[in-house]
């Protein structure tokens, strides 16, 4: 009996920051879950290691090359063993799991959670890209299969917890807060000196490369504000951006009476991402706690947009809405990978997302297969300006 009330969670990119967290959150609570399905883009090893000690029933590891070798590692098991991206949408397709976590980094995780939903699949959602790119189907998909999709980007989870109990009343703003990343308070004349290792050291988050530096850029709460206006039916003026370097309240709704709530924590994602899992229950854990005699100051500033431009790039995205976002997200993509490989300068990632957007043709109201073309569009064109 105990055994059949377990969630039975999917986790779409075990092997990062987020996919990892989780089963450190999932192996706390043993009695509350069950690993159905791990993925992983090339780190075999990890996977193996993962699979052997959670159990799940399917594993895939895209990167086919590496198939021959976790299906031997895992030979002596009964767990299935997947290869390819095509494999992503096959497992997201099974009915023995409950929940996924979409956990995978970029324009990658939109079509396996597009597929969990179809199947109505509660998700948990850490994969802010997918949003970004598609938040008007993805929600209108969501809505129709009635299928739950739980924030765990901090900021949002945040908002989610700050709105709960207030079903009936408007929300007037929500106020996400930035950490402001490594480069806080400085001015182009450094920025553009900055090396790949020193804009991957973030001050209060440890996280996935991709995101890192999109938080030192400011590009991520851009993408934050696109991802709130989809998950909380915002218009772009209702979406306020405020840095807050000590990231202890994680966002604040203001409601109409101008009464303002607020969700603080230490900054670690084993919150939110067990929030998300666990729903509407709150689960006892061991995570240590804020102790505000030790944060004597909670700060507030706006932010630079003249010297951070992505956050800037990304309120013109918002604004027009469209296929804009998705441009916006796959000439970034193109444009960190660049950064995180050296090829690139940290202020050339806002000169390839500016030419993309003036390059792409605007499409105010695209489909799916719209937002695939220009996701590769933008691609093609940002690679073609880097000679990559
Ligand atoms: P990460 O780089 O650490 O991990 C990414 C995961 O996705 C890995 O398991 C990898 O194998 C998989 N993956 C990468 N490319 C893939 C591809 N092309 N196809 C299939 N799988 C692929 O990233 P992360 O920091 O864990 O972030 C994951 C998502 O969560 C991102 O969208 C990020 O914006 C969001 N997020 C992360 C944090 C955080 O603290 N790390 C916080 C908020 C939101
Ligand atoms: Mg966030």
């Amino acid at each position: 009996m105990a055994e059949s009330i377990k969630k039975r969670i999917a986790i779409f990119g075990s092997t990062g920051s987020i996919g990892t967290q989780a089963l450190e959150v999932i192996e706390a609570h043993p009695d509350l879950f069950e690993v159905e399905i791990l993925t992983a883009h090339t780190n075999d090893k990890l996977l193996v290691e993962q699979a052997i000690k959670f159990q799940p029933n399917a594993v895939v590891i895209v990167d086919e090359g590496k198939y021959e070798k976790v299906k031997k590692a895992l030979e002596s098991t009964e767990i299935k063993v997947f290869a390819g991206e095509s494999a992503l949408d096959e497992v997201a397709d099974f009915d023995t799991y409950d929940m996924m976590l979409a956990a995978i980094v970029g324009f990658a995780g939109l079509k396996p959670t597009l597929r969990a939903i179809e199947k109505g699949k509660a998700i948990a959602l850490a994969n802010k890209e997918t949003l970004v790119v598609a938040g008007d189907l993805v929600m209108q998909l969501a809505v129709e299969k009635r299928v739950p999709v739980i924030p765990v980007d901090s900021e949002h989870s945040a908002i989610f917890q700050c709105l709960i109990g207030e079903t009936r009343n408007k929300i007037e703003k929500v106020i996400l807060t930035a950490s402001g990343g490594p480069f806080l308070g400085k001015k182009p004349n450094f920025l553009v000196n900055v090396k790949r290792d020193h804009a991957l050291q973030h001050p209060n988050w440890k996280m996935g490369a991709k995101i890192t530096i999109d938080s030192a850029t400011l590009m991520n709460k851009g993408l934050e504000m696109i991802e709130a206006k989809w998950l909380f039916n915002l218009a772009p003026d209702q979406i306020e951006v405020i840095i807050h370097p000590q990231s202890i309240i994680h966002s604040m709704v203001q409601f109409e009476d101008g009464s303002i709530k607020a969700q603080m924590g230490l900054p670690d994602m084993k919150l939110p991402i067990q929030y998300a899992l666990t729903f509407p229950m709150r689960v006892a854990n061991d995570n240590p706690r804020a102790n505000f005699k030790k944060i004597p100051v909670l700060a507030f500033e706006a932010p630079d947009i003249k010297t951070f431009r992505n956050l800037g790039l990304a309120m013109m995205a918002l604004e027009k809405g469209g296929n804009f976002p998705c441009i916006l997200n796959a000439a970034n993509e193109i444009a960190v990978w660049a950064f995180l490989n050296n090829r690139i300068g940290f202020l050339d990632i806002t000169a390839v997302i500016e030419k993309c957007l003036q390059k792409i043709n605007y499409i105010e109201k695209p489909n799916l297969s719209d937002y695939f073309e220009s996701d590769g569009e933008a691609r093609n064109f940002a690679a073609s300006l880097l000679n990559i």
